[in-house]
């Protein structure tokens, strides 16, 4: 009992930590919660990193969830600038970098994830850039100027974020994918085709089937070795070939991981008294029926929540498709569902009148969607995927009528 009603310490101040926090406290007012976060920032949403706030339209306190200030009002002990270093599950106690043993009752790990970094000699090279919190910024928005040329190396939404930048800043850009196309494998060629296409009207240029040898530095400046032998000379490299979750802690301490911290549906890991959030938790989606580690801004709010509200005694049950929006330029791009395979993919408009649906089909079933500039396909996709509603092909491929007027046909069929 004692652990139930002691302290809740959150390792990792992040979207997801905040939420468990503020959640927490929301339903349990007299329990201490103590937040604990390397960063000098209060808990923020990343997404604008890589948009707005890259771009100098928003500003950095824009993305935070509450005010700095709301913490200490609502009682919650927000620690910053403090790292978490080792967890002792015998004792109930973590160490901080402070030097301060800390026992908790109910630990919640929280620690997000971190870039991978380029694996080649010279990836360290200070031009070379990765994206993830509010320090990496003014680095990469210092080199976004008109006529420098920017090499994203990863063509993943990151990349194609910042190159999206770059090149509205007048940067020269180049784009290098080890893959046959953009986009991983969540999103179908031909539609990561379309969005490069987009690009390549900017004058991004996309290198496919490459990987880069070596780093080398010319006068101040990286010069990249690609396989094969060719040298591209930038000014700014950003990687974006993904991430590593920081579960550290979990496997020092003998916490299952698989690639993340594998937590159950409530978000418990292996030992009871821990849970695990966000980008570094791997759990079980039951609309997709495989576990899964989402990064994610809504699975880190909601996953975040439904923690919070676990912890406090108050549980609702939370699973979700996973959902996933980019912008690049004007363009809003939105994903939903994350299907391993799938038959064909389906249009419904065209990138050539910058507004279009691609539904994803497996037999007679859609298991994904992507929209561009066209958002509200989003809800019917979504309910025709989680209601696994057998669909007519030849309804589908009529724009002359909704998608959401197709859905309700669909389902009362
Ligand atoms: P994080 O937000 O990473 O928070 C983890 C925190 O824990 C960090 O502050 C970290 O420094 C800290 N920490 C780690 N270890 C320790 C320790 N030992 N002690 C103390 N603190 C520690 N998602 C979308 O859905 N749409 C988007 O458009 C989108 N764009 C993105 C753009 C960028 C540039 C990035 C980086 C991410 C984007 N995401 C997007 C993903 C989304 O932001 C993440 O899924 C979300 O931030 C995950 O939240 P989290 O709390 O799990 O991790």
């Amino acid at each position: 009992m004692a652990h139930e009603t002691g302290p809740v310490v959150i390792a990792g101040a992040g979207q997801a930590g905040g939420w468990v926090a503020l959640t927490v406290r929301q339903h349990q007012p007299d329990r201490p919660v103590i937040l604990i976060g390397e960063e000098d920032h209060p808990p923020y949403e990343r997404p604008p990193l890589s948009k707005d706030v890259l771009a100098g339209k928003a500003a950095p306190e824009s993305t935070y969830i509450k005010p700095r200030d709301h913490y200490a009002e609502a009682g919650i002990d927000l620690r910053l600038g403090v790292r978490v270093e080792t967890l002792d599950r015998d004792a109930a106690t973590v160490t901080l970098s402070t030097g301060e043993s800390l026992p908790y009752g109910t630990l919640v790990l929280a620690t997000g994830m971190r870039p991978r970094a380029l694996p080649v000699p010279g990836g360290d090279h200070p031009a070379v850039r990765s994206l993830r919190a509010m320090a990496d910024l003014d680095a990469i928005r210092a080199a976004l100027v008109p006529g420098r040329h920017v090499v994203a190396v990863g063509a993943g939404f990151i990349g194609l974020e910042v190159a999206a930048i770059a090149a509205s800043s007048g940067c020269a850009v180049t784009v290098l994918e080890a893959a046959p196309h953009a986009l991983g494998r969540v999103v179908a060629p031909e539609v990561a085709n379309a969005i490069a296409a987009r690009h390549e009207a900017r004058g991004v240029a996309f290198r496919y089937g490459t990987q880069v040898a070596e780093i080398a530095d010319r006068d101040g400046r990286p010069e990249l070795r690609l396989v094969g032998g060719e040298t591209i000379l930038a000014d700014l490299v950003i990687c974006g070939i993904g991430g590593v979750p920081n579960d550290d802690l979990a496997r020092a301490a003998g916490l299952s991981c698989e690639g993340g911290i594998c937590v159950n549906a409530s978000g418990r890991t292996s030992d009871p008294n821990i849970y695990a959030v966000g980008d570094v938790s791997r759990q079980h989606n039951l609309a997709l029926g495989r576990s899964i580690r989402l990064e994610s801004w809504q699975n880190a709010q909601n996953q975040g929540i439904a923690v919070g509200r676990e912890i406090a005694g108050v549980p609702e049950p939370y699973t979700d498709l996973p959902w996933f929006w980019t912008d690049q330029y004007e363009d809003n791009f939105q994903i939903i569902g994350a299907p391993e395979r799938w038959d064909r993919v389906l249009w419904r408009g065209s990138p050539a009148d910058d507004k279009f649906t691609a539904l994803y089909l497996s037999g007679d079933r859609i298991v994904a969607g992507n929209t561009l500039n066209n958002a509200r396909d989003i809800r019917p996709i979504k309910q025709m995927i989680l209601d696994r509603t057998p669909v007519d092909p030849r309804l589908l491929a009529d724009t002359e009528t909704s998608l959401v007027k197709i859905q309700k046909l669909q389902a009362a069929l």
